[in-house]
């Protein structure tokens, strides 16, 4: 039946991937299949697809290999803050964290605001008292330490200045899925962009640029230089467009992606709609992506 399709797609960033190892490539796609596996048989099961993405952006924020939760990346005061973002398209529901230090999970502590209260979108030390207020797993700042991203943020030092953002090769992850009763979710985690302003905030927890779902349409998540992220409305106009302009998924996501490029915008996105089909267009030499669905096997790229 038409309705009972369901699936999810996640992603670990669009960026400059040129350089990737063979080794890394392989450690990268073996993440994104064990997730994909992990957060399709949550739908399967009839789980929720809230669940879902909530459960696979963790799993990529747990890993130090992309830019989110352990392997978030360093702004110019050599500090992790962190951005996240989660929507349930059921009631258009959702919640958000930025510029987080201490939290284990920002994807986790950004459904608690969803949840249990009644704001949208908590920053810096509200967030964190919030999280601790509610047993969130907080942890030492040390716990994200990484030499890799330190030396990442003192080489872009060296050769650029403060207001000039790096895109990494590693990126922000995120996840769109739908489930067995048509809701469908979308959920995004980013440290953000290498020698960013302390306190500056992207796309990612900016809901309508960094993630978007609404049921009947698509759910959506970002992954770029999130300042034309936020100015464009990404997440948002690709659901828009397919709205009022009754178009398909993969052609207003491939519009918006392209339309972007034309004014320096680089990045892409992931997106689902209410019958499964996908899209994940990107403007960049790779972005990190997989997909299952009840209609396609599971595919895992980067380029
Ligand atoms: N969109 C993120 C940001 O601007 C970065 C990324 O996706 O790589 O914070």
């Amino acid at each position: 039946m038409a309705d009972e399709n369901f699936g999810i797609v996640i992603h670990g960033g669009a960026g400059v991937l040129s350089n990737l190892s063979h080794e890394q490539q392989q450690k990268i796609e073996k993440k994104i299949s064990q997730t994909l596996l992990s957060a399709y048989e949550i739908i399967k099961n009839g789980g929720t697809s809230l669940d879902a993405v909530e459960f696979a952006v963790s799993e990529l924020e747990d890993s130090p290999l992309f830019n989110a939760g352990r392997g978030s990346v360093y702004n110019f005061d050599e500090v992790q803050e962190m951005d996240a973002s989660v929507m349930f398209g059921k009631d258009r529901s959702a919640g958000a964290v930025a510029s987080v230090k201490n939290i284990k999970n920002p994807i986790s502590l950004a459904r608690k605001v969803l949840e249990e209260t009644e704001h949208v979108l908590l920053v810096g030390d509200g967030a964190e008292s919030f999280a601790k207020d509610i047993g969130e797993q907080i942890v030492d700042p040390s716990y994200f330490h990484s030499d890799k991203n330190l030396k990442r943020l003192r080489k872009a030092k060296d050769k650029i200045t403060q207001t000039t953002l790096v895109h990494d090769k590693i990126g922000t992850v995120g996840a769109v899925a739908l489930d067995k009763e048509g809701n469908i979710a979308a959920a995004t985690s980013t440290g953000g962009m290498t020698n960013k302003m302390p306190g500056r905030v992207g796309d990612t927890p900016i809901i309508g640029s960094g993630t978007w779902a609404q049921n009947d349409v698509c759910g959506v998540s970002s992954t770029g230089h999130g300042e034309f992220f936020i100015k464009f409305q990404v997440a948002k106009e690709v659901c828009t467009r397919m709205e009022y302009l009754n178009q398909s998924l993969k052609k207003s996501a491939n519009d918006v992606i392209n339309e972007l490029m034309k004014v320096g915008g680089s990045g892409g996105l992931i997106a689902i709609d209410k019958d499964a089909n996908i899209a994940t267009p990107f403007n960049t030499d790779g972005m990190i992506r997989g997909s299952i669905t009840n209609k396609s096997n599971l595919l895992v790229e980067i380029y």
